[in-house]
């Protein structure tokens, strides 16, 4: 089978087909998406070789209960020991001898088939088109502030970066509060984000909003993937508020920590989220995030899509395996 390999460099290779472990099922993948995560990987980030992509959806091909012979689904992507103190404890996200697709010591979705564990995944439910359910993980993600912070109509809350993340982020928040404002630079990326009333600032607007102490806002979201990004978030958020780190880095940034002492803030790590709420989401139409794709490529062209991607002004790229 074709499939994206990155071992210090991204490879398109013919690599034998996956055989599933017990428990796993052989996944034919539909339509794969290339995450910020796996440009990083490309940098460096994790120390990952082997086959990139970790967002999929796919229709089961081969499992043991042949009662999921056929479905389309999309995976969790960590697999956990399911033994240890952390994964008895429900943290199977946090084990330490977990693996994840695509990021660390297993193969990932840029390929034409993978394998996960049948307790990984989750089925698609038949409204939901595969370039809406490509979307499921990094809406999960999203969706997991919600999980570690309460987020109530009236707060106000500013996300910080026009990504495809922070877009997800924002779509999310933008259903929980009526005062949220999204920082970005790219005007066309947050036109999406205006064509649902969002109000979307840039950083000179939005450092002028919240100069005033009444005006900063109890929640900032940092999803920019670059270290200003947290300096900002510290410097914006209201004193006692709170700050939630979205973004990984294979650089390790600098960043003068004092204000969190100074101003009290709560810094909130966030990674991986619940899929059944993605899935219900996507089902119940209350998010689309189909205008977020800017290009979908063939495997075939992996490499070239991974290039795209990488560009300052493209969104989601998918891939079609
Ligand atoms: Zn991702
Ligand atoms: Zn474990």
């Amino acid at each position: 089978m074709k499939a994206l390999f990155f071992d210090g460099k991204p490879d398109l290779k013919e690599l034998p087909e996956p055989v599933p472990e017990r428990g796993e099922a052989l996944i034919k993948v539909l339509l794969a998406g290339i995450c910020n995560t796996d440009i990083e990987i490309v940098k460096g980030y994790m120390g990952f070789k082997g086959v990139m992509g970790h967002e999929f959806v796919g229709e089961v091909v081969d499992a043991e209960d042949t009662s999921w012979l056929g479905k389309r689904v999309v995976g969790e992507i960590n697999i956990a020991c399911g033994s240890c103190s952390l994964c008895k404890a429900g943290l199977q996200r946090h084990c330490p001898e977990r693996t994840v697709l695509g990021i660390l010591s297993k193969e990932g979705a840029f390929a034409e088939y993978l394998t996960l564990p049948l307790s990984n995944l989750h089925l698609v439910p038949e409204n939901i088109p595969d370039e809406k359910a490509v979307f499921t993980e990094p809406l999960a993600a999203a969706l997991q502030i919600l999980e570690q912070i309460q987020v109530g109509p009236d707060d106000r809350v500013a996300v910080i970066g026009d990504g495809k993340l922070g877009l997800l982020i924002a779509l999310v928040m933008h259903l929980h509060t009526g005062n949220l404002v999204v920082v970005g630079k790219h005007p066309e990326k947050l036109s999406i984000l205006q064509a649902s009333g969002i109000t979307c600032l840039s950083v000179s607007e939005a450092s002028e909003r919240f100069s005033s102490s009444a005006d900063k806002p109890e929640v900032v979201v940092e999803a920019t993937g670059n270290p200003e990004g947290l300096r900002l978030a510290l410097e914006w958020a209201r004193p006692c508020g709170t700050v939630v780190l979205k973004s990984t880095f294979a650089e390790k940034p600098r960043v003068d920590l004092s204000p969190v002492v100074i101003k009290e803030i709560t810094l909130v790590g966030s990674r991986c989220g619940p899929f059944p709420k993605a899935l219900d989401i996507l089902a119940e139409g209350k998010i689309d995030p189909r205008p977020l794709i800017t290009s979908e490529y063939p495997l075939a062209q992996a490499e070239a899509a991974l290039d795209e991607a990488m560009k300052k002004d493209s969104l989601k790229v998918v891939l079609r395996c």
